[in-house]
């Protein structure tokens, strides 16, 4: 199977504006930001939205969390508050392939969601 665009990322062969890494978890900022900070958290591991989620994925998508809330920390915008998103398939508006959570903040919120 071909790679998705976040692999390509994750592999180097495409750049990216990375700003947290480990040997598990990349975060880098989205090419077309919806506020201030949105980062997407994304695990090396190709699981391609939560619906491929596995119990052995229980860690994994702990640390993500983990990871959304000290990247907050440090961008400031922990106080005022943020937002974390999984798109999932179509009518959740997924459109890369590869599991990754949203950290949208710097700014108000609104709800419900388009
Ligand atoms: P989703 O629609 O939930 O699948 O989110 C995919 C996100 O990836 C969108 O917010 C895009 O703006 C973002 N995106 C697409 N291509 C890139 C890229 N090359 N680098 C960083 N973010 C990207």
């Amino acid at each position: 199977m071909s790679k998705t665009l976040f692999e390509r990322i994750i592999d180097r062969e495409i750049e990216a504006d990375i700003v947290w890494e480990n040997e598990r978890i990349i975060a880098f900022n989205d090419i077309s930001p919806q506020a201030p900070t949105h980062i997407l958290i994304v695990p090396k591991k190709v699981i391609s939205s939560l619906n491929e989620l596995e119990e052995e994925d229980r860690d994994l998508i702990g640390e993500m969390f983990i990871v959304a809330k000290n990247i907050a920390e440090e961008k400031g915008i922990s106080e005022n508050g943020y937002r974390t998103i999984f798109n999932t398939n179509d009518y959740g508006g997924q459109t890369v392939y590869h599991l990754h959570l949203h950290l949208i903040g710097g700014r108000k919120m609104t709800w419900p969601p388009g």
